[in-house]
């Protein structure tokens, strides 16, 4: 192989750029050229590809977003904008692609390498929601933002002697609001993979309140309701008066935690190296600290999990 391609798509995470700069650097220490397609598969469909130096990719690693920017093309989950995405690859005389992004991206680069382009998935998410990896690129950086935040809204929360109930982004994974419920102490977590449990955190709200807490933090996964409908149900069910706080999109922007970038450095470098070896059609990961490789199809078949054992502690810990 003597010329790569690499694009973000999807929803852009903190980590996409340094995980970029670990694929140009990694390809160009093999002797290998790389493109950069701008826009996701949008840019690729329209052409819009340029050469990468070594200096393309300087200054970025401290970064959020990505340099290539992001986009979701419909077009693209047609035969026919495949086809014009192909025609684009051949022009440009690129052998392989690797693609840095979730799993409707990794749907897109499997279609790809079925058609005889070879691609590799990074995958770069808040959400954490991609089976056969333990932590996707972007969501050390999210899960600190959402901390942040909450221990701000603790602070007023105390002063103000009120239920504060916080939306947290995630799609239809809780990991994000799993992790910043224990990490933040929160009195309750929704997520998506547990059953209902609203009779329960009005039990605790009460009780918390009759043995003189002063305010509760629920912490609910966009995947579940909207924090504003939730509140409405907390308000009806007890007299305490309610907050809401959706966190909205400053959780997917900001500068990269130290594991992110390490992270983003490790798995782009590695996709470089599988590309190489002649692998295709598979996604990178880590798993207990460990690089891996899996199958796009078979991981997406995969249900996504969360760690059943955390989210029980969590409710050992606010009791
Ligand atoms: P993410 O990659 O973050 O999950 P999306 O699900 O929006 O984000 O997918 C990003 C892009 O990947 C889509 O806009 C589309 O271009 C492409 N894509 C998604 N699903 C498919 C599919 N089944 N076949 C081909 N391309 C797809």
């Amino acid at each position: 192989m003597k010329r790569i391609g690499v694009l973000t798509s999807g929803g852009d995470a903190p980590g996409m750029n340094a995980a970029i700069r670990a694929v140009v650097r990694k390809a160009i220490f093999h002797g290998v050229e790389v493109y950069g397609i701008e826009h996701g598969y949008q840019g690729l469909i329209e052409g819009s590809i340029k050469k990468m130096e070594l200096g393309s990719v300087g200054d970025i690693i401290q970064r959020g977003g990505t340099m290539l920017y992001s986009a979701r093309c419909e077009e693209f989950k047609t035969e026919e904008g495949q086809e014009k995405g192909i025609q684009q690859l051949k022009k440009h005389g690129i052998e392989g692609l690797i693609v840095i992004g979730g799993d409707g991206s990794f749907r897109g680069a499997k279609k790809l390498t079925e058609k005889g382009y070879p691609c590799i998935g990074v995958p770069g998410t808040i959400d954490n929601d991609i089976p056969g990896t333990d932590f996707t690129i972007g969501f050390d950086t999210a899960l600190n933002t959402v901390i942040d935040a909450i221990d701000k809204i603790r602070d007023t929360a105390t002063s103000h002697e009120r239920t504060y109930v916080i939306e947290v982004m995630g799609r239809d994974a809780g990991d994000l609001a799993l992790w910043a419920g224990l990490a933040d102490g929160a009195e309750s977590i929704i997520i998506p993979e547990m059953e209902d449990e609203f009779d329960e955190v009005i039990e605790r709200l009460k009780r918390g309140h009759e043995r003189g807490k002063k305010h509760s933090i629920i912490i609910v996964a966009e995947g579940v309701t909207s924090g504003v409908d939730f509140s409405k149900r907390v308000e009806k069910a007890t007299d305490l008066e309610t907050r809401v706080t959706v966190l909205g999109h400053t959780q997917r922007g900001g500068s990269p935690s130290g594991r992110d970038r390490v992270l983003a450095s490790r798995l782009g470098a590695y996709a470089v190296d599988l590309l190489m070896k002649g692998k295709a059609g598979c996604m990178v990961g880590i798993e207990n600290n460990e690089l891996v490789d899996h199958d796009i199809l078979e991981v997406l078949n995969r249900e996504h999990s969360i760690d059943i054992d955390m989210y029980r502690l969590s409710k050992e810990l606010s009791i």
